[in-house]
Formats: C-alpha cells, sequence, structure tokens
C-alpha cells in the first residue's frame, strides 16, 4: 500500500478509517476500503501450521558486532526483532535503538505526555529484560500516526545515526502500517545493509501469501533463554496490552502477541545478504 492510499493511523495498531480532510472527502465517491489491520487476523496456529515457515534459510548473525534498530513506535522494535537485539546484547554488540515517535497516538483519550513518559518508561524496562541495558536510546520525537509522506525527514535525520553499525534493522516498508511503512522505506535509503522486521504482516498476511516475498525471507533461531526474556519484554507494555479507554481495546490484543513468541524472528533482507 503507498503512503496515499494508507489509512491514517492514530496509533501504534489502530486505524481511523475515512478520517480525510474536507477537499478529500468531496472528491471520493466510495468509501475507503477497510483497512487489513482492522480485520480479523491470521491465528498463530495457522502460522505455525505452516511447515515453509520454520523451514526458512537461518541466517548467522554472530558477526554482527553492531546493530541499529529504527522503530516507529515504542515496542516495534521489541515485537519485532527483540530476540535480535538481546541476543546480540548477550554477545556484547554495540546496539542504538532509534525511537522515531514516542507513540503518543495511542490512546487518544489520553493525554499525550503521559503516555509518553508511560511508553519510554515501558521501551526501558523492556530492554532491560532483554538484557540490553547498555542499549544507547535516540528519540526523534516525530509525530505518532503522522509519519506518512515525511521519509525525506526521517532520511535527514536518521543518515547519520545509522552510519557506522555493521547492519540497521527496520520496520517493514510494506508492513500495512503507515508509520512503519515510512521508517521502512527510509531505512532503504539510507542503510547499505538493512533488514526489515514484520510486525503487522503477521496480522494480516496469510501463509503463502502472495504480498509477502517469501523467496527473500530468512528465519533467526532464538535460544531458548533469549526467546524467554523476549516474552518478559513483551510484558513490559502494559499501555499497549492492556486498554484503559473505554472506548477502546487494548492495541496489542493476546492472539497478536502470540506472534511475537516463536522460538525464531523472521527478517526480510532489503538484498538478499
Ligand atoms: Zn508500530
Amino acid at each position: 500500500m503507498s503512503p496515499a492510499q494508507s489509512p491514517r493511523l492514530v496509533s501504534s495498531g489502530r486505524a481511523r478509517i475515512g478520517d480525510v480532510g474536507r477537499a478529500a472527502r468531496r472528491m471520493i465517491a466510495r468509501p475507503p476500503a477497510p483497512n487489513p489491520i482492522d480485520a480479523p487476523g491470521t491465528s498463530e496456529a495457522t502460522w505455525r501450521a505452516w511447515p515453509e515457515l520454520a523451514g526458512l534459510p537461518v541466517m548467522d548473525i554472530t558477526r554482527w558486532t553492531s546493530a541499529v534498530i529504527l522503530a516507529a513506535h515504542p515496542d516495534d522494535e521489541v515485537l519485532g526483532a527483540g530476540g535480535i537485539i538481546g541476543a546480540l546484547a548477550a554477545a556484547g554488540a554495540r546496539l542504538r535503538v532509534i525511537a522515531v515517535t514516542d507513540g503518543e497516538a495511542a490512546y487518544p483519550c489520553h493525554g499525550a505526555t503521559d503516555l509518553v513518559t508511560r511508553r519510554v518508561q515501558e521501551r526501558a524496562a523492556a530492554l532491560s529484560a532483554l538484557g540490553a541495558d547498555s542499549a544507547e536510546v535516540l528519540r526523534l520525537r516525530l509525530p505518532d500516526a503522522g509519519l506518512a509522506g515525511r521519509e525525506r525527514d526521517i532520511c535527514e535525520r536518521i543518515g547519520e545515526l545509522v552510519s557506522g553499525f555493521d547492519v540497521c534493522l527496520a520496520p517493514w516498508e510494506k508492513d500495512v502500517h503507515a508509520d512503519h511503512e515510512a521508517v521502512g522505506r527510509a531505512a532503504r535509503q539510507v542503510s547499505g545493509r538493512a533488514f526489515f522486521y514484520p510486525v503487522w504482516m503477521w496480522h494480516w498476511a496469510v501463509p503463502a501469501d502472495s504480498r509477502v516475498p517469501w523467496h527473500q525471507a530468512v528465519r533467526v533461531p532464538l535460544p531458548a533463554e533469549v526467546a524467554s526474556r523476549k516474552e518478559a519484554a513483551i510484558r513490559c507494555f502494559g499501555s499497549q496490552l492492556l486498554s484503559t479507554d473505554p472506548e477502546a481495546g487494548p492495541v496489542l490484543s493476546a492472539d497478536f502477541v502470540t506472534h511475537f513468541t516463536r522460538g525464531y524472528e523472521v527478517l526480510l533482507p532489503v538484498s538478499r545478504p
């Protein structure tokens, strides 16, 4: 989905359909297509029953001595690459997390300032749970749900910040979330060796889905201790797992989170390594 077609998102995972300006509204003859993030998702049982997934080629990350991880929102990096972060931290790698937004739009009924404080603390706790306390966290403070069309801005902000690292990990540029896609495209432009980590893809895609470049996908197995640390890290994001908004459920449903409790993580290289 291109940025122009992407629904405007109001949070890490909550999409508001039809949130368009007056001028655009006059031009629309038909209602916008349903957002696949809002639709019922593919169960983790369905993914685990697909043998090709566990049979993806294994990628060795033991030679990575440094990594920069881009996150559109606090929790993306842990969901999509928390195991890799934990494994690299255990190996003494230099780690830098670039937080593009602070996720302040997750619950419109809450004050943004309070939510930012909480989400920043949650990320710090999650990194600690991963054994990655030493990871450097840089916050760009760009607007949550406002990254579509701001790739150039993102590129300018992260260009020098990603240099000097062995690899750059970023949300997938076709994750069907406008913020994730913008960060992914920026990573493609500024990093010579980028890998995408899917997040919402596990919800809207299905096994053998033709929209996913499975022929490029690789698998990074996680040691049992690292997988356990990742589960503990995910539990740190209480603001996303338990909704306090009377009009909305949690951003991260219990079913959705199970996608990130496998014994491996999947990356989509910009070009095959
Ligand atoms: Zn996100």
